[in-house]
C-alpha cells in the first residue's frame, strides 16, 4: 500500500495535509513532517488543522505555517489525511470530491479514502511517515527528524505504552541521529505545560472516583472557565487517573456544550478501550480511546463504567 501512496504522490503536485480536530502530538508531527517530505520531494504542501497547533506543539519546526480553518478551499490535487479515521474528525469542510489518500495507524476505522495506508503494526503515524520518506528516497532533515521524533515520543507515551518495542527504538535512534534533540523534544512536551492546565488538573483531581479498578475524573466548563483553561489544557489529564498503581482503567469526562460529555478512555493493557469508545460512536486504541456522549455526567459515568464493568476482568 505504501507504492500506492508512492504513486500517487508521485503523479501529483499540490497537496493538502490535515489530521484530526484536537491534534495530538502524533497529528501534528506526522503532518508537519509528511509537509516538509513533500516539499523536499519538490511538491507543494499545505498543512492546515481545524484546531491548530496545541501550545506545547508550537516550537515543532514549520508549526507557525500550520492554517486554522474550517474549510479547504484552494485546487489541492490531493489530500492526505493523517492520523485520523475519518473525514468527520478533521473536522473540516470542503473535503467532499477529493481525493483523498488516508495514512493511519489505528485499529478502529473503516477504509474511507480513495487510498488507505493503515498499519495498525506501526506505534505511531509518524512511524509510517518516516517509511514513506525512506522509500521516497527524501533526506531526514535535523526538523523532519525532531517533528517525527516528538510524534512517537508522544504516540508512545515516552516509549511506555504497549506496542513499543525494538523497531520503535531504532527508529528513534535513527531519528536521533538524524538530528532530533530528545531533551529539547522532551522538554516541549512535558514541561510546556500552561498554568492554566496545571490548576484544571488540580480540579479534576478533586473529582477523581474510585471503584475497583477504575478511576475516573471530570471537569466542567464552569471549572474549566475558571482556570482559564482550553480544550487542549485537557490533554493526558487522565493519564494521572491511570497512574494509581491498582487502577488497570481510567477515564476522563469534560463538559460540552449541550449536555453532551467527551470521554478520553485508558488502559494499562488488561481491557480494550477502543471497543468500548466504539460502543458510542468513538474509537481509538486498545489502550487509548475516545468517545462523546449525552449527559448528565452521572449518567455518563453510569453508561461508561457499565460498558467497562462488563469487558472487564480486573475488577
Ligand atoms: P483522546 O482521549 O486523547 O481524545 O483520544 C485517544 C485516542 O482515541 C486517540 O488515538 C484518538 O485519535 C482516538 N479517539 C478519540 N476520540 C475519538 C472519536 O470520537 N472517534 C474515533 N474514531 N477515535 C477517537
Amino acid at each position: 500500500m505504501l507504492t500506492e501512496v508512492l504513486k500517487h504522490i508521485e503523479q501529483r503536485d499540490r497537496f493538502l495535509l490535515t489530521s484530526h480536530a484536537r491534534p495530538d502530538g502524533d497529528a501534528v508531527g506526522s503532518a508537519l513532517a509528511c509537509g516538509q517530505i513533500l516539499r523536499a520531494l519538490g511538491k507543494e504542501a499545505d498543512v492546515v488543522l481545524h484546531d491548530g497547533v496545541p501550545r506545547i506543539y508550537q516550537p515543532l519546526p514549520f508549526a507557525d505555517r500550520v492554517q486554522r480553518a474550517d474549510r479547504v478551499n484552494g485546487d489541492y490535487e490531493a489530500v492526505i489525511i493523517l492520523e485520523c479515521d475519518s473525514v468527520q474528525r478533521t473536522r473540516l469542510e470542503g473535503l467532499e470530491n477529493r481525493f483523498l489518500i488516508s495514512i493511519d495507524h489505528h485499529v478502529s476505522g473503516r477504509p474511507f479514502a480513495d487510498v488507505n495506508w493503515i498499519d495498525p503494526t506501526a506505534v505511531a503515524t509518524a512511524e509510517m511517515v518516516y517509511r514513506l520518506a525512506r522509500e521516497a528516497g527524501a533526506k531526514i532533515s535535523p526538523e523532519i527528524a525532531t517533528c517525527l521524533y516528538t510524534a512517537v515520543v508522544a504516540d508512545t507515551g515516552s516509549f511506555m505504552f504497549a506496542g513499543t518495542n525494538e523497531h520503535t527504538f531504532a527508529l528513534a535512534r535513527e531519528l536521533v541521529m538524524a538530528g532530533a534533540d530528545p531533551a529539547k523534544c522532551a522538554r516541549n512536551i512535558y514541561f510546556g505545560h500552561s498554568t492554566a492546565k496545571m490548576r484544571l488538573l488540580g480540579a479534576a483531581l478533586s473529582n477523581l472516583q474510585r471503584e475497583g479498578a477504575l478511576a475516573w475524573i471530570s471537569v466542567s466548563m464552569e471549572q474549566m472557565d475558571r482556570c482559564g483553561a482550553r480544550e487542549e489544557d485537557c490533554e493526558g489529564l487522565v493519564n494521572y487517573a491511570l497512574s494509581i498503581h491498582d487502577v488497570e482503567v481510567a477515564a476522563f469526562f469534560r463538559e460540552l456544550p449541550g449536555d453532551r460529555y467527551r470521554v478520553s478512555l485508558r488502559s494499562k493493557g488488561a481491557l480494550n478501550v477502543a471497543a468500548v469508545a466504539e460502543k458510542f460512536g468513538g474509537g481509538g486504541h486498545a489502550c487509548a480511546s475516545g468517545c462523546s456522549l449525552d449527559g448528565p455526567l452521572p449518567v455518563a459515568v453510569a453508561r461508561i463504567t457499565a460498558q467497562l464493568r462488563t469487558r472487564s476482568s480486573v475488577q
